[in-house]
């Protein structure tokens, strides 16, 4: 297989173990990240040893001169890209009295933006009707769009809801251009993300009630999600927003 998968946010958590099962599928992954360039040469190496090809690539996907610069690379490196798999985010972690001109908007920028942003050029390299030969777009959800989120979290809640509406949106957009879009919906994954509500440990503690499979997921549980989203035998999955949450 000489598919191309860039997947943003994938120096860690969710987004690497996408990259890597990407790599060990036969994709030629694009390994985006903001600020862990070790992290994301690690994922590179691993892929390499594996028998993969992959290459990292910074760029903060919230800003959408730095998303033209990152798909201008992946061109380079490996052509247009098969799949995106839209996972960079952040969560947050304050009240709505305490909205700032910043904080709000930083939430929208890194969740919601960034997808625009990224399905923008993608779209512009796969449809059908810009000369392109279609693909796969994968949005990052969570179960919050639904459930409004933990303390402290309807920002970070609010910019899920409006990425599964996206989906949606674009799915009807561009389903007659040769590209399926849909979202996962994960619930609690052991990932640093978690950092914010007092860390992993805490938070897996609180999956044993919380979740009715008893548990917290793993990062590789959502992976496989997205692999197979990426894949044929999800031909005619379009438009849909999956969730990986135990049933949360
Ligand atoms: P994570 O462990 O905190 O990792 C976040 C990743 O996103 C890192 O690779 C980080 O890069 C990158 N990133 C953040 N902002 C970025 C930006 N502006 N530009 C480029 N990269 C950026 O998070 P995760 O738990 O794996 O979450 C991945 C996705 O799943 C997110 O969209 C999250 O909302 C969603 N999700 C997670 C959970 C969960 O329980 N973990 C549940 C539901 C949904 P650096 O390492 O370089 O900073």
């Amino acid at each position: 297989m000489n598919k191309v998968m860039l997947v943003t946010g994938a120096s860690r958590g969710i987004g690497a173990e996408i990259a890597l099962l990407a790599g060990r599928s036969g994709y030629r992954v694009g390994v985006n990240y903001l600020h862990s360039a070790d992290a994301a040469q690690a994922v590179v190496a691993r892929i390499r040893q594996q028998g993969g090809e992959a290459v990292a690539l910074q760029a903060d996907v919230s800003q959408l001169e730095q998303v033209v610069t990152l798909f201008q690379q992946l061109d380079v490196a490996f052509g247009a890209p098969d799949v995106l798999v839209n996972n960079a985010g952040v969560l947050a972690n304050f009240r709505v009295d305490a909205v700032d001109a910043h904080n709000v908007v930083d939430v929208f920028s890194a969740n919601v933006f960034s997808a625009y942003y990224c399905a923008r050029e993608a779209v512009r390299r796969m449809s059908t009707a810009h000369g392109g030969k279609g693909g796969v777009i994968i949005n990052l959800s969570s179960v919050a769009s639904r459930l409004g989120g933990l303390g402290g979290g309807a920002a970070y809640a609010a910019s899920k809801a409006a990425i599964d509406t996206f989906t949606l949106a674009l799915a009807k957009e561009v389903g007659l251009e040769g590209i399926r879009v849909n979202a996962i919906r994960p619930g609690l994954i052991s990932t640093d993300i978690h950092e914010i509500h007092g860390g992993i440990a805490k938070m897996e503690q609180m999956a044993k009630s919380a979740v009715p499979l008893g548990r917290a997921g793993a990062a590789s549980e959502v992976a496989s999600v997205a692999l197979w989203l990426a894949s044929d035998s999800a031909s005619y999955v379009h438009g849909s927003v999956i969730d990986v949450a135990g049933g949360r």
